[in-house]
This record gives structure tokens, sequence and C-alpha cells, in this order.
């Protein structure tokens, strides 16, 4: 495991962006996960100025959203793929056909899921870019979530549905209460983790993220257990590690 530590937010995302584009550049073709949240919100943003300054271009890659709320049908402005769409695909040159995501809106979610498993089995990805939730969430692999587990429908925590207020719903009364997601399993298939976290409300979820027990109960854990994994955190999210202190 690569765990680098920033100086700040924005370093993080130049760090995590350089080695998205080196990706790209070595396999125009490659398959990436991408996560939805506040986390990887300025990663979005410097791809996309890359991709204007004509650094890098998206248009043979595949890319596959980790998660989606059941219910909420692509266009909702709330939906997972709406995010990634407006925060990224609109504005880079990746054409529709290459985005996948699990269907919010399908009648047989549990279906959905199963579909979009056998996509993903197709061949692995080549980089999964995550984020952790306040409750230890990957996707939305909530704690007590088998570690190898596939695509599937979950029951969402109250502190998930919590967060999601800062994707936009006005209230939690709004907020789905299933969501679905890539399982643990399905993570742990990419070929690399690149995953991020900013901000020191993270820090005591980083350090269990990668010094405690890895565990159902707190699912980020089970990224110790993953052979390529880079950590990029901002001091603030990295002040409770061991040697880090405050
Ligand atoms: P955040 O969410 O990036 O908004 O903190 C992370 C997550 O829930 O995976």
């Amino acid at each position: 495991m690569r765990v680098v530590i920033c100086e700040d937010a924005r370093a993080v995302d130049e760090y995590a962006g350089r080695l998205m584009i080196e990706l790209i550049r070595k396999q125009p073709q490659a398959r990436i996960g991408f996560a939805t949240g506040n986390t990887p919100l300025g990663l979005y943003a410097y791809l996309i100025q890359a991709y204007r300054n004509q650094v890098v271009r998206f248009k043979d890659i595949e890319a596959f959203n980790l998660d989606e709320y059941v219910g909420l049908a692509r266009d909702h402005p709330q939906s997972f793929a709406s995010f990634m769409q407006r925060e990224l695909f609109s504005q880079i040159d990746i054409p529709a056909s290459h985005i996948h995501a699990l269907d919010g809106a399908s009648p047989d979610p549990d279906r959905a899921c199963q579909a979009y498993e056998k996509v993903l089995q197709k061949q692995p990805l080549d980089m999964q870019i995550l984020g952790i939730g306040m409750d230890g969430h990957i996707g939305y692999n909530e704690p007590g979530s088998p570690l190898d587990g596939p695509c599937h429908v979950v029951e969402l925590e109250e502190q998930s549905i919590e967060s999601s207020l800062d994707y936009g719903f006005q209230s939690t009364a709004d907020v789905p209460r299933q969501g679905m997601t890539m399982g643990v399993g399905t993570i742990m298939q990419a070929k690399c983790l690149l995953m991020m976290a900013k901000g020191e409300k993270k820090a005591p979820l980083v350090k269990r993220m990668l010094e405690g027990e890895v565990s159902e109960n707190f699912p980020a854990s089970v990224i110790q257990r993953h052979p390529n994994v880079i950590v990029v955190l901002d001091r603030f999210a990295a002040s409770e590690l061991k040697g880090e202190g405050k």
C-alpha cells in the first residue's frame, strides 16, 4: 500500500489527477470506476482542466459508476448518474456509450445489480476511485457488508442518509432508504484502488481504515488486503495516523 500525505485538499486532487492521467495515457481504453461525493469533486475539476488544456483525452476510456440510489432515475438531479454527468462526463470527451451505471429506476433493483455485476465481470477495472463514508462504507457497502460480495441492494444507514444532505437533498425525508452498489468483492477485483480522504472529520476513519482490524464492521478496512492501493490524504485526514501526530 502506498500512502501519500499531501499538504492540502488541492494537492490531493492534483496527485490523484496525475495518477489517473498517467494511467489513461498509457492505456487509453482503461476501465475506470468513478465515485461520487464531495471528496473527488476537486479531482474531477482537475481532470476537466487537463482535458481543456489538451493534456489528456477520455474518448476511449470506459467509465463505471460505483453506486446509486434505488428509485432515482438517471436524470434525477440527486442521482449519482446525474452527479457524474454534471461534475465530469458532460465536460470531457467520453462518449455516452462508454458510461456504465447501475439503473436506479429499475423495477427490479436486484436484477439490475446482477446485470451490472455481469458487465463488470467481463474484465477487471484498471482503477477504482474511492472515498470513505462517515460509517466506514466504500461505495454504499454499509457496515456488515460481506467483504467478498457482488453488486447488491443495501439498506442505507442513518449516517449515510444524513450525509446525503450534502448532495442536494432538501431533507432526509427525500433521501431514498436503499442504495445499490458495487460489492466489496467487486471493488477488490479492480487492479488498482485509488482511495482519497480529506479533512479532519475523516481522520479517525482513515486511522481505522489503515491501522484497524480488517472487518465487515468497517468495510473500508478491506483495502488493507488489496495488492495495489494508493491512499491519497491531506494532512488533516492523516493527522491521527501513527507517526503523524497532531
Ligand atoms: P464524501 O463521501 O466524499 O462526501 O465525504 C464519501 C463517501 O460517502 O463515500
